[in-house]
């Protein structure tokens, strides 16, 4: 699944090919991918992209017309975009087509169909349940805001440090990749209760944190499977893992065998003797 570096890495190369452009029409090939907000389906041509951003792993189209609204694109599994030249017939999985002024056509993709579209008011995004209770963004609030903002919210619960940083209430964007590197990079072990992390583990996870989504960021994330920016290109982090994807390999740090195990029902690697 599309993760922090993968959807801002999304939402910068679809701006840059659609940002104030003016959508013609629109083609809904598989209905069901709008999951609410159909009946605004028609307030969207002569509108103009005002903007593309992220916020967690969600990408936000602001279309301002007649009317302002927000599509709330959610990638799940294997969600993609792609614009394409005037004509090209949709594909056998492409779920809704926004022509754009000139010919291109905006494709958004998606294989295994858990991805999903939203049509909204700019003032009913803050009414979506899911938006409401997202937590904060890494990359956004200070590392020791974050690291308050974490110590806050594990304070008395049971879960793994892992599960912890998997719940988008707690902080936003992070998925099985980013927690597996960042809780390497910083020593903690993935099974640890996350309310016996002291003040200088979270500081450290934080920093952990920050610097992998950096460094993914600038890499255009990391291609696994599906994952594609906007023009196609697959990102090159996926070269840099130091724990994620490498079971029974050797640790990079100590060149001990790195475990495998299930945590919160993902597949987690890490390493025994370097992360306590
Ligand atoms: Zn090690």
């Amino acid at each position: 699944m599309p993760e922090l570096p993968e959807v801002e890495t999304i939402v910068r190369t679809l701006k840059e090919q659609i940002l104030g452009r003016r959508i013609d029409s629109l083609e809904v090939p598989k209905p069901e991918a709008v999951q609410a907000g159909a009946d605004l389906l028609p307030a969207l041509p002569g509108s103009k992209v005002a903007d593309v951003r992220r916020r967690a792993k969600l990408l936000l189209m602001r279309l301002s017309g007649k009317e302002d609204l927000i599509l709330a694109f959610h990638l799940k599994m294997t969600g993609r975009f792609f614009v394409h030249p005037e004509n090209t017939p949709a594909m056998k999985h492409t779920r809704l087509i926004l022509n754009i002024d000139g010919g291109d056509r905006l494709f958004f993709d998606d294989m295994r169909t858990f991805g999903y579209c939203r049509i909204m008011r700019p003032a009913d995004l803050a009414d979506w349940p899911f938006y409401a209770t997202l937590g904060p963004e890494p990359l956004e609030l200070a590392p020791e805001e974050l690291a308050a903002s974490l110590q806050g919210a594990f304070q008395g619960r049971k879960i793994s440090i892992k599960a912890a940083l998997l719940d988008q209430r707690n902080v936003a964007g992070i998925g099985n990749i980013y927690a597996d590197e960042a809780l390497f990079r910083a020593r903690i072990a993935p099974q640890r209760p996350a309310s016996s992390l002291n003040p200088a583990d979270l500081r450290a996870l934080v920093c952990a944190l920050r610097e992998i989504l950096l460094r993914s960021i600038a890499e255009c994330g990391s291609s696994i499977r599906d994952y594609r920016d906007a023009f196609g290109r697959a990102g090159a982090f996926q070269n840099s893992f130091s724990v994620y994807g490498r079971g029974g390999q050797n640790c990079l740090s100590c060149g001990n065998a790195l475990k495998s195990v299930r945590i919160a029902g993902r597949g987690t690697v890490y390493c025994r003797h370097c992360q306590k």
